[in-house]
């Protein structure tokens, strides 16, 4: 059994679920947070320094501001909670827009639309920020990621591109507060990078007064650095030092000066590491401003504005000439593909997550753990009325433009009489071949079996029956009458709930 001291030291339960069983992603949060200086990364590994317990009786920060500990999570939300759209794929957000830099040499140099170095670069030089933590890489390995503290535009201009490896941004966070006395600091990262900030935020950690924005970028995760060099140098006779540039496109594309191996992505999909196979966010769903690819358009990204503070210092740069934009409505193949890698993402994340408990014994981070206040709820006082309801006659072509300029991402299925009859998800019609689209009703794809609640029930039965059938949505249907559709509840809604 563990003493008293040792199971309030939260080390010792991150040690034991994260850093042991291989969740951690490096991101540094534990380090930069840590009160006693006790932990550090080193050698691709947090290590323990000294042992706290020996300074303090009681510490909870390690473990409860990982990004891959179950703590804090619904107050996280809250910080973006008051965006007005909420959505099942994306999360809470003001706007979404296609954007790129105005600078043609940015974009030549990015994976993208280089919207996020142009921002950066124009937040350093009208001094919105006094500094911001990107990932530059280190000289005799181009592939690892370097987290600097860029204070200059230089710095900004060397992190441009993707780096699939994780990076120690959280570490770099703290050094700039503690190293170089920064009290605004712009921060770049991944999902879970940016879940550890919030974090620190709901904990009211004293470094957090220093953060004055995030920018989270999209993910579909990150690989282990030494596995995938290691097989890339083995399959492939390529050195780490000879990699010019890595890129993920419909291969895994590893650049020298002898050209471009193409890799195909179920070869290298093994070395991705562990959390990413649970984790759910796919679109930084925490960060003021997200952004990602707009696959198919070559050299834009696609942006998702969440908070205040990111709207206006977004359309700031985009005043001044900085970002060019365009309506994301327009251009419905983008909308759909990252809805739809969305969606993949959180529902390969939630099996994956049932079978890893039966492994661990827990449930990684995932989000709507605090489900016990729902059974205190009534669906009817939470449920959207408003339902926007598809026929059964629509072409699953008329269905995606109609996705494209609701935002939505599925709908209930009517027959003539009105009755709820189906489901039908984006996911589904994106999966129809697009020779076949105009020609495929809704019908035949929909789902026949609506996952449904009443509105006598409480949101714990409605959380329940989504569990139960691996969807984020309830029909609500009234007992008097059930064939009669009169709400839906989506898990946003649940989360929505909690957070309040
Ligand atoms: C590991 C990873 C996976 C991604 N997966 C997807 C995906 O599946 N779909 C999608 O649409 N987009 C994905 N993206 C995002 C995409 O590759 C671009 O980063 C994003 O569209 C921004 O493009 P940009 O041209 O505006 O950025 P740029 O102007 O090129 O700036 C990129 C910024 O990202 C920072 N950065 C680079 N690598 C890392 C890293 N490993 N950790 C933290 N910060 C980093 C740099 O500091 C730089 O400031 C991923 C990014 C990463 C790092
Ligand atoms: S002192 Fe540091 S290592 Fe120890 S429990 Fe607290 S945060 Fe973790
Ligand atoms: S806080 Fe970050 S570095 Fe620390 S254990 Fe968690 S994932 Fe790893
Ligand atoms: S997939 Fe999730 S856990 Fe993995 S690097 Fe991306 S944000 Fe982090």
């Amino acid at each position: 059994m563990e003493s008293k001291s040792s199971s309030l030291i939260a080390y010792n339960v991150l040690e034991k679920r994260i850093i042991d069983s291989g969740f951690c992603t490096l991101c540094g949060a534990c380090e930069a947070a840590c009160p006693t200086s006790a932990l550090q990364i080193r050698k691709e590994k947090v290590q323990r320094l000294h042992d706290c317990s020996e300074d303090l009786d009681l510490c909870p920060i390690c473990y409860e501001i990982c990004p891959h500990s179950e703590a804090l999570l619904l107050r996280s939300l809250s910080f973006v909670a008051d965006a007005p759209v909420k959505n099942e794929a994306l999360g809470y957000y003001r706007k979404i827009v296609l954007a790129q830099a105005v600078d043609p040499k940015l974009r030549e140099q990015s994976h993208g639309g280089a919207v996020v170095t142009s921002l950066l670069k124009y937040g350093i030089e009208t001094k919105f920020f006094d500094s911001a933590i990107v990932s530059q890489t280190e000289p005799e390995n181009p592939s690892k990621p370097k987290p600097a503290v860029a204070l200059v535009p230089d710095d900004i201009l060397s992190a441009i591109g993707s780096k699939f490896f994780p990076s120690s941004v959280a570490k770099a966070y703290g050094r700039a507060v503690y190293g170089h006395g920064k009290t605004s600091i712009a921060f770049v990262g991944v999902p879970c990078h940016v879940l550890a900030l919030r974090k620190m935020e709901a904990w009211q950690h004293k470094i957090i007064d220093h953060l004055k924005i995030t920018i989270g970028l999209f993910c579909f995760g990150t690989f282990s650095l030494n596995s995938l060099l290691d097989y890339i140098e083995e399959k492939y006779k390529i050195k780490p030092s000879e990699i010019k540039r890595l890129r993920v496109s419909s291969k895994f594309e590893v650049h020298t000066e002898n050209g471009v191996t193409q890799i195909p992505m179920h070869d290298i999909e093994k070395h991705i590491l562990p959390s990413c196979r649970t984790c759910t966010d796919f679109a930084s769903e925490l960060a003021d401003i997200s952004v990602g690819g707009a696959y198919p358009l070559p050299d834009w990204s696609t942006v998702i504005i969440r908070t205040k503070a990111g709207e206006d210092f977004f359309y700031d740069a985009v005043a001044n000439g900085v970002i060019n934009t365009w309506v994301i409505e327009q251009e419905p193949k983008v909308y759909e593909r990252i809805i739809v890698a969305a969606m993949q993402k959180r529902t390969a994340a939630l099996k994956q997550a049932k079978e890893m408990e039966e492994v661990y014994g827990y449930l990684p981070a995932l989000m709507l753990r605090e489900t016990d206040a729902l059974a205190e709820i009534k669906i009817e006082d939470i449920m959207a009325k408003d339902i926007t309801t598809i026929p059964q006659d629509m072409t699953v072509k008329q269905f995606l433009d109609y996705v494209a300029k609701h935002h939505h991402i599925s709908y209930p299925m009517i027959n003539k009489q009105g009755e709820a009859i189906g489901w039908v998800t984006l996911e589904e019609a994106s999966s129809v071949p697009k020779s076949k689209r105009a020609t495929t009703l809704v019908s035949e794809i929909a789902r026949r079996k609506p996952v449904a609640a009443y509105t006598d029930e409480n949101a714990l039965d409605a959380f329940k029956r989504m569990s139960e059938n691996e969807t984020g949505r309830v029909l609500i249907f009234d007992r008097a009458n059930p064939k009669k559709l009169v709400g839906i509840v989506t898990k946003t809604d649940l989360m929505h709930t909690l957070t309040k």
